[in-house]
């Protein structure tokens, strides 16, 4: 068996020990004489798996008390609706646009505004430059009393990311999508109103959603709302009123896991700075490859770069691939090559990328 170095935006790399342990337990977890995906979700076995993935992962972003955490279905993009329809209340919401994912969430709350009532406002956009950069808090005009402002904090297509410090300054409630970012760097999760993330970058397979509420916001959805998407209604039925995606979840515990034993998120935060700071300085000297984001707006786990010259991106992908070294083609939107070094990318991989490009462009340049 051959791993290869995976640079997919997602699903995505999956930490090797989380794959062997799920690999030795798939026949027969803890002596249940069956597997995680084959027992029932309100047995003992699988609360005990959901509990401590809750208790993990509470542990890992240090999430307060006045928070619920959700396990739900529909992928971050169900969010997008998801969301507008708990949360907006017939009032205004304001959305921040850096970039695609951004861009999906504010047109699918536009577009559900008009069903449920309410209104969903655009304050700020970075298209006409490309979403090449992130929004600065001093040019934003925010509704102080906005039902929640909404941003991506990592577009994982254009490579745009915003840590805490680079949050827009608004009396209303934060929601963030951090998908692709989640687990990757400390987070203040008193900042935000609510936090959601699918799953299939730095948490687990893909199916899975994590939604991270801060109670006072829950109970407020439009009576259009079905039931399984209300989040009240899952809180209050500890993410299980329907079967939830029980392997999943118990990847993602085993993935908690993992995390904590590297230290936690301050680990994984030096970690991730060391890769990308690698990548990063080796494009920008490199006098051949080129990244476009403004350097105080560079994703570390997303980062998308171009070749001189467009023609040469087959050849760059096939040798990559001989190299082992896969999944480097870039969003068609953007061109080139995206790497994306989540959490389980180890440093080696990153080293191993870098030399290949040195090569090639040596070969081409
Ligand atoms: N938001 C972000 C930031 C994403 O990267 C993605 C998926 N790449 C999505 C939303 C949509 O996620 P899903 O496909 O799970 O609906």
């Amino acid at each position: 068996m051959t791993r290869v170095f995976n640079f997919s935006a997602g699903p995505a790399a999956l930490p090797e020990p989380v794959l062997r342990q799920a690999a030795e337990e798939m026949l027969d977890w803890h002596g249940a004489g069956c597997g995680v995906m084959e027992m029932s979700h309100r047995g003992k076995e699988f609360m005990s798996i959901i509990e401590q993935a809750e208790a993990d992962l509470r542990e890992l972003m240090a999430i307060p008390q006045n928070y619920r955490v959700l396990f739900l279905q529909g992928g971050a993009t169900q969010q997008f609706a998801q969301l507008p329809m708990n949360l907006l209340g017939g009032r205004s919401a304001d959305y921040l646009v850096t970039g695609t994912w951004s861009q999906k969430a504010y047109k699918e709350a536009h577009h559900l505004a008009g069903a449920i009532g309410g209104k969903v406002r655009l304050v700020g956009s970075t298209e006409a430059c490309g979403f090449t950069r992130a929004l600065r808090a001093d040019e934003l005009a925010l509704d102080a009393d906005a039902a929640y402002v909404h941003l991506c904090t990592n577009e994982t297509i254009h490579g745009v990311e915003v840590g805490d410090d680079g949050l827009p300054r608004s009396a209303a409630p934060l929601v963030a999508d951090m998908s692709s970012h989640i687990l990757s760097r400390h987070t203040d999760v008193s900042r935000y109103g609510l936090i959601y993330a699918g799953a299939q970058k730095n948490i687990g397979p893909s199916g899975l959603v994590i939604v991270i509420v801060r109670e006072d916001l829950l109970g407020r959805a439009s009576p259009l709302t079905p039931t399984v998407m209300d989040y009240k209604v899952m809180a209050d039925n500890g993410s299980m009123l329907n079967t939830p995606p029980t392997y999943a979840i118990y990847v993602a515990g085993l993935v908690f896991r993992w995390l904590k034993a590297q230290g936690g998120l301050a680990a994984m935060e030096q970690r991730n700075i060391e890769k990308a700071a690698l990548l990063y300085d080796f494009i920008d000297d490199s006098g051949f490859y080129r990244n476009t984001v403004e350097i105080g707006s560079r994703s570390r786990m997303n980062i998308p770069f171009l070749l001189p010259d467009e023609a040469l991106n087959d050849a760059f992908l096939t040798g990559a691939k001989s190299a082992g070294l896969t999944q480097l083609k870039g969003h068609k939107s953007v061109g080139g090559m995206r790497a994306s070094i989540y959490n389980a990318m180890p440093v080696e991989g990153v080293r191993a990328l870098v030399e290949y490009m040195r090569g090639f462009a040596a070969q081409h340049g």
